[in-house]
């Protein structure tokens, strides 16, 4: 394949890689974003292999079969729950190939000289710092949501120090470096104080703030396929990576203003730490009281309106299907029911939103938790299905809470709340929840599904 038609067709891959973006900012577009997401990887894969520059295509299609073949077995086989896991790990792996692309580019630089090295040197070190940052802390994150490690903070003293000590080093490292014409010493010191940084910088980060981690590593891993993109002169890769680093760092923006947080705090890593007193523990604060399916029916029954706001309980039960079986027949029975979905609930930004459009749930009565949470009030019941944190008065009112700030679902101010869940356990935060606690809240102990097949029977 000619240079000139290699160029055209990333142009063409590049124009549907944005398309796709489009196509994936709402829920009716989504599938064709995929498919033009689709399309443009493998013109750009094409592209790539049969170009002028690709040599050994043999080990490339080799490789490419085992890695597919390895993505189309973990992609069949992963639980919709375990989808946040698996995307940390993809990061991570997006961290590594920077790393080594940018050894690679340094040990093979070819005849490059003078201004031409220093800028070569520069996008190595570059290349290498963001994508081992990325690396180490998307690994942390991987640990964290699959539980292998705790999810609180870590808070070790004088931790910002740290992190700018950490950042300053690597800077005069990178002078030297590029001074000395690309001294291996001072790469390698660099990769090792960037694998600690960013394990530091996930690991400050408190449970509750795991979604802003998830959509900063996304966006870090976008800005490392971008450097590996300046190594290696491929137009393409720093295009798109441009378009993951970016979109990464919007979705960490609306993820910051969901969970009222400040953006650069998060950049700067270990925000979310919030004191924590006896009172936001996770001991039981009064006496709850408990309802029956058949209860719930009748209580659905007289209601005129209803909200549902699920939670990570119902991915983990997959609930979706007969929640959408209890909303089809209270609405032909005239009640209105709406859902009510917060930004960060479920463990993957927009989770909600993709179960209950896997269950066929008109997307007209999903709205966003900013479009619903001054209804509660003139609500008959709620129907917390699954969530907790994201529905904890505490948030609002408990200043020493870790989640102190966080915007949540209001559902306290309806008339009748129920809650589903399995036992008094907290939440991902870790926070015991007032919620339960409440005069108009009754708990549906048991699996989600279980509790909502047995409400859609007795309806
Ligand atoms: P939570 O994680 O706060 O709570 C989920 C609840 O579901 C638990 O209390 C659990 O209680 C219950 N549950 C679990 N399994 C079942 C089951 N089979 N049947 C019934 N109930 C079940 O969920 P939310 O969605 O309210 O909040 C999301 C949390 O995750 C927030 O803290 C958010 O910050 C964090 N997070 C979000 C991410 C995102 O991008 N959206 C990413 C990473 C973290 P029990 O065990 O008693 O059943």
């Amino acid at each position: 394949m000619s240079a000139g038609l290699v160029q055209a067709a990333y142009v063409v891959a590049a124009v549907l890689f944005i398309m796709s973006l489009a196509g994936l900012s709402k829920q009716d577009s989504a599938r064709f974003g995929n498919y033009y997401g689709i399309a443009g990887m493998a013109i750009a894969l094409i592209a790539t292999i049969f170009g002028p520059h690709s040599a050994g295509i043999t080990w490339i299609i080799l490789a490419m079969i085992i890695g597919g073949a390895i993505g189309i077995y973990l992609a069949r086989k992963v639980e919709m729950t375990e989808m946040p896991e698996l995307v940390a790990i993809l990061h991570s792996f997006v961290g590594m190939a920077a790393v080594l692309v940018g050894y690679n580019s340094y040990i093979d630089h070819g005849v490059l000289t003078g201004a031409l090295l220093n800028i070569h040197l520069v996008e190595v070190f570059l290349g290498v710092f963001i994508g081992a940052v990325t690396f180490s802390g998307s690994i942390v994150a991987f640990c964290k949501l699959r539980g292998l490690v705790s999810t609180s903070a870590l808070n070790i003293p004088h931790k910002h120090k740290w992190n700018l000590l950490a950042i300053v080093v690597s800077v005069l490292l990178m002078i030297y470096f590029v001074n000395n014409n690309g001294s291996m010493f001072a790469l390698l010191v660099m990769t090792a104080i960037a694998l600690v940084f960013g394990y530091h910088l996930v690991s400050s980060i408190g449970g509750a703030d795991m979604p802003v981690v998830v959509s900063m590593l996304n966006s870090y891993s976008g800005w490392a396929a971008a450097a590996a993109g300046f190594m290696l002169a491929n137009d393409l890769l720093i295009v798109t990576g441009a378009l993951v680093g970016s979109s990464g760092a919007i979705l960490s923006y609306i993820m910051c203003k969901a969970m009222n947080r400040s953006f650069i705090s998060v950049i700067a890593g270990g925000f979310g730490n919030a004191p924590t007193t006896a009172s936001t523990g996770d001991e039981e604060q009064g006496e709850h009281r408990e309802t029956t399916a058949e209860e719930v029916a009748e209580m659905l029954k007289d209601s005129k309106s209803v909200i549902i706001t699920p939670g990570y309980g119902m991915a983990v039960a997959q609930a979706q299907y007969p929640v959408h079986e209890i909303t089809e027949k209270l609405r032909a029975q005239g009640v209105d029911v709406r859902f009510g979905i917060h930004p960060v609930a479920g463990r993957l930004p927009g989770h909600m939103n993709v179960l209950l459009a896997e269950a066929k749930v008109p997307y007209d009565i999903v709205l966003e938790m900013d479009e619903i949470n001054d209804d509660f009030t003139t609500t008959d019941t709620v129907l917390v299905i699954g969530a907790n944190d994201t529905v904890n008065p505490a948030a609002l009112e408990d200043p020493n809470s870790p989640i102190a700030g966080m915007p949540v679902l209001e559902v306290w101010n309806a008339k009748n709340v129920i809650v589903f869940k399995r036992s008094m356990n907290t939440g991902y935060a870790g926070v015991q929840n007032p919620l339960f606690f409440k005069e108009n809240t009754q708990m549906l102990f048991g699996d989600a599904k279980a509790s909502v097949d047995a409400i859609s029977k007795a309806l």
